[in-house]
Order: structure tokens, then sequence, then C-alpha cells
């Protein structure tokens, strides 16, 4: 069983060690140690990272993980026999940053409990944020704004107290008086993490010296997640980077918009007002333009009894020629063969007896219904469709009875 050296000092970043075991997994070697300071990952929070050397060579640690003999292992990229003494380094930045996102979620999950009743179920301490799942007496699975601020501000006063954060193994009868949060999980070796009088609850993770050292806390979201509130968070300087890149956005945001950043929404809100109307206006030109471009080419010679329009547009948005399209075949007797760019559109009135899905799929990709398809093809593909019309339907009625 591996010494845990974490445990009585989470700030120990450095120690001497022996080399106890060691396993060659599919993922590469792995030793262990007699005593150690680097966390394995387990309850939520990741591994750490840092150096193992002997005799001024130096192996990383890459991967961290206990088994159920208690023994911690450590993933080398050096052969370390069994019997050597080493020296072991931590990634403190790393460590402080995982103690940073656990203290802040003890203190989240005291509060939630405390102030409304929610049991926390499960933690993940991801690269970018963090995440609790809490359960709701009432069931619920949302949390209102102000009560995220309440939760946000009940933390945030804690850490600012900075209360001591103590850890111990209690004895059974001591345990069984204790004011926890919720049951320990194990019953064996129960230790215990106490924060201020905010927070005390069965935890063998590695913890800050005190609430201040969390720094600070803000909540990113609530959402609901399969029955729970899944509280989203980050803490320490995770918190203070994502201010400031937020600040950094929003000043960047105002300076495009000439306003101060408190007036960002309602600015943003009136620009994209401003815009929607614009493009109404834009359509609506738009559509005329296509519109009159379609008339222009109509020839009511070739097809005996209607009025065939092939037309070929520069590109354009798709809604005013759809527009454009479906205002013209409102008017009786008409066939037309639009290509914008490399779109194409077929259409007819109703009492044109064409079937345009077939005519589409002869000359490009597509189709749609008889009296309107589309499709993509190069702009001589309505050239062609016209010149199909033209040669099999001499003779006939293009008209039907509707
Ligand atoms: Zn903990």
């Amino acid at each position: 069983m591996t010494e845990r050296l974490y445990y009585e000092d989470a700030y120990l970043w450095e120690f001497d060690g022996k080399v106890v075991a060691e396993k060659t997994e599919k993922d590469g070697r792995w030793i262990a140690l007699d005593r150690s300071a680097f966390y394995p990952t387990s309850g939520g929070q990741p591994y750490d990272t840092g150096t193992l050397s002997r005799n001024g060579q130096i192996a990383e640690v890459t991967d961290v993980e206990a088994d159920r003999e208690g023994y911690v292992w450590h993933r080398v990229n050096l052969e370390i026999p069994v019997g050597s003494e080493v020296h072991g380094c931590i990634d403190g930045e790393r460590r402080t940053d995982h103690m940073e996102q656990h203290g802040g979620e003890h203190m989240l999950a005291g509060a939630i409990w405390e102030k409304l009743g929610g049991t926390t179920i499960g933690l993940h301490l991801g690269k970018e944020d963090s995440s609790i799942d809490v359960s709701m007496p009432d069931g619920r699975t949302h949390l209102t704004e102000e009560e995220i601020r309440m939760l946000e501000e009940t933390v945030n006063a804690r850490i600012r107290l900075d209360a001591p954060i103590r850890c111990w193994f209690p004895g059974e009868e001591e345990l069984a008086a204790l004011p926890l949060r919720k049951k320990p999980t194990v019953t064996e070796h129960v230790r215990i993490v106490a924060m201020g009088d905010f927070e005390m609850v069965a935890c063998g993770g590695t913890h800050p010296a005190s609430t201040g050292r969390i720094g600070q806390i803000k909540v990113i979201s609530a959402l609901p997640s399969r029955g729970k509130i899944r509280i989203t968070f980050v803490c320490g300087g995770r918190a203070e980077r994502m201010f400031r890149l937020y600040m950094q956005c929003a000043h960047k945001a105002g300076n495009v918009l000439s306003c101060p950043v408190e007036k960002l929404a309602s600015n943003a809100g009136e620009l994209k007002a401003r815009l929607a109307d614009a493009e109404r206006r834009v359509n609506r030109y738009e559509t005329e333009r296509i519109l009159e471009a379609i008339r222009q080419n109509e020839d009511a010679e070739s097809l005996k009894g209607i009025t065939l329009s092939v037309t070929m547009l520069e590109e354009t948005d798709a809604k005013p020629a759809a527009e454009a399209v479906s205002r013209y075949i409102q008017e009786d007797g008409r066939a037309l063969l639009l290509s914008v760019g490399e779109r194409l559109t077929f259409a007819r009135s109703r009492d044109v007896d064409i079937d345009m899905n077939e005519l589409i799929r002869r000359v490009g990709r597509g189709g749609g219904r008889p009296d309107l398809a589309s499709g993509a093809g190069i702009p001589q593909c309505a050239e062609v469709a016209r010149k199909i019309l033209m040669t099999e339907g001499k003779n006939r009625a293009w008209r039907k009875k509707i």
C-alpha cells in the first residue's frame, strides 16, 4: 500500500520514495511507489502530472492511478527498476488549479444543500470548466436567476472569509456524530473534509488549505440534465481568465458598435431590427428586378397556347428568386425555365401540362413537384430544356382544363 503524502500536505510538490512494483500495460510502463504525493484520478478529480527522477535521469509522469490494494501507480516513459530510490516533482500549477475547482465544488454543493436542500450527485472536473449534477427536493430541473446569484454570492462571501479547511480520518464514534452533508460511500478509512462551518463531507481528494485559496467562483450555467440540474462553474485562476476573456470580447464588441459595454445588448438588438428591415427592402426590390427579367424573356410563339420564359440570371439570394417565381406562375398559361447562377428552377402555372419534375431530371440534378422543381446545373441547362419542349411538343396542346 502506498503512503499518500497529499493527505497530510496538499501543497507538497517534491518528495522521495522507492519503487516497490512495476508492470507494463498496453498504454505504457507503470511503477508503484512506497510513498507518493501524486494524486491518482478519483472522485471526479483528475490525476497529477510531473516527474520522477533517479541518478540524473528524469521520467515524465503522464498518468496516475490507484489500485484496489491501495497502491498508487505512475505511468512513466523510462525504465525504473524495483528498489530504485526516486525523487518526485508534482506539476504544482496543474494541482493548484484542480484544488481550486474541487474546493469550489465543495463550497457550491454545501451552499445548495444548506440554502435549497439540493443533493449533489456527481462532479465532473473538465479542462475548461467543471460541473455538478444536483437533485432538488421538489424534483425541479432549473434554478432561477436570483437563486444562481444567491448561491454565487454565498460561496464567494465564504471564500473571502478565508476559513480553514481541515482533512482527517475520524474514529468510528466521532464519525457517527459528525454533521455530514451526505452519507459516506465507503465504510473504512473514511476521510472527512471540513471547510469552515460551511461544508463537511467524506472525501479523499486534495483541498486548498483555506477557503480563501479557492479564489472565487463563477457559475456559468444551470441547465436541466436527465431530471437533475447540471450546474457548470469555474473557480480561482480559471474564473479570472474567463472574466478577462469576456471583458476583452465585450470591449471589442463595444468598439464595433461604438457604445459602452452596458449598452451592447440594446444596441445589438436595434441593429438586428434595422438589418432585418433593410433585408426586407432589398428582397422586395430584388423580387421586382427578377420578375422584370423573367417578363422580358417571355416567348408567346414557340409553344402553342402558353407563354414560355427562359431566363438566366447571375447569382442572387434564393429568397427573392423564389418569391418572383411564385408570383410569376400565378398568372395562367405560364412556363418558366430559370437559372440563377447554378441554381435551376423550372415552374409552371397550374393550367399548363408540363411535368417540370421530369424535365429538370433530364437536364440537371434535382427534382420536386410537377408544377415546381428545383436543382443544380449549368445555366445552359435551361436552354436545353427549352429545346426538349420544342422538339417533343410539336402540335400538342399545352393547356389543360382545371
Ligand atoms: Zn474533496
